[in-house]
């Protein structure tokens, strides 16, 4: 069943989205060569916490950490070690809270050091693709014209955009319906009415879609152990534009004057 948002309604996942922002914020702040996954972590644990929210991802199934933090060729789900990161990984960090009992999600990836050329294009053009997604995020469209969007805007440089990982619908729960896929068919799919609110979250590889799972039970790689880049807002659908509920301005910011 999918539930639609009331606008109060969507104003508490706004708070709970921008939450996210800011927990991003931290980790951007202190992130660098050197610095371990299991340090991100704790940061944004205590942050999250400070700010009277409960963090989404910790106890999610059996779950260990606040972050899923997916290095390199790990597309999404990495469990935060306490391996020190180095000059050139690129670092995906996903978040989620609980506030005023709903949810907000959202994910960076983050260069480390100097990337290569190839590595930075596949990140800014995976999170181009997230903004071709949101374009199409507008009542009237279909959940298929989000999908097309991003995954036309991955393929034309010759990513592979993962399958079996997906969006999602959020509010009350983490993971609500719809599945949000980022491939699609135009038109296809139930159509978007105000008050969806959706995870939008492209998952391109450098190389081939394929992916497996790790015997962790959680933390999913590219087959061809080429790199991953994933980024993710939550996002209101509206009449016209879309509404993006979670934001990468804290992020950015703190990047800009790195
Ligand atoms: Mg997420
Ligand atoms: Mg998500």
């Amino acid at each position: 069943m999918i539930t639609y948002k009331s606008a109060e309604e969507i104003e508490l996942i706004r708070e709970s989205s921008l939450l996210v922002g800011k927990a991003l914020a931290e980790v951007a702040k202190i992130i660098r060569p050197g610095i371990t996954p299991l340090e991100l972590d704790r940061r944004a644990e205590e942050f999250i916490r400070d700010s009277n929210a409960i963090p989404a991802f910790k106890g999610y199934g059996d779950f260990p950490n606040t972050l899923c933090i997916s290095l390199n060729d790990v597309v999404v789900h990495g469990i935060p070690s306490s391996k020190a990161l180095i000059d050139g990984d690129i670092v995906s960090v996903d978040c989620g809270v609980l506030k005023n009992g709903y949810y907000g999600d959202s994910a960076y990836t983050f260069e480390i050091g100097e990337v290569p050329a190839a590595i930075k294009q596949l990140l800014m053009v995976t999170k181009e693709s997230l903004y071709k997604g949101i374009e199409k995020a507008i009542e009237g469209m279909r959940i298929g014209d989000v999908g097309f969007a991003v995954q036309e805007h991955a393929e034309k440089f010759g990513y592979g955009v993962v399958r079996e990982m997906v969006g999602h619908g959020i509010g009350k729960n983490l993971h609500e319906k719809p599945e949000v896929p980022n491939y699609g068919k135009r038109g296809a799919g139930i159509k978007l009415i105000e008050g969806l609110v959706i995870a939008i979250e492209p998952m391109i590889n450098l190389g081939k879609a394929p992916i497996f799972q790790d015997n962790d039970g959680w933390t999913i790689r590219t087959k061809d152990g080429k790199v991953s880049a994933h980024f993710e807002h939550t996002v209101a659908v509206k009449k016209g534009k879309a509404d993006i509920l979670s934001s990468f301005e804290f992020v950015e910011e703190v990047l800009n004057k790195k």
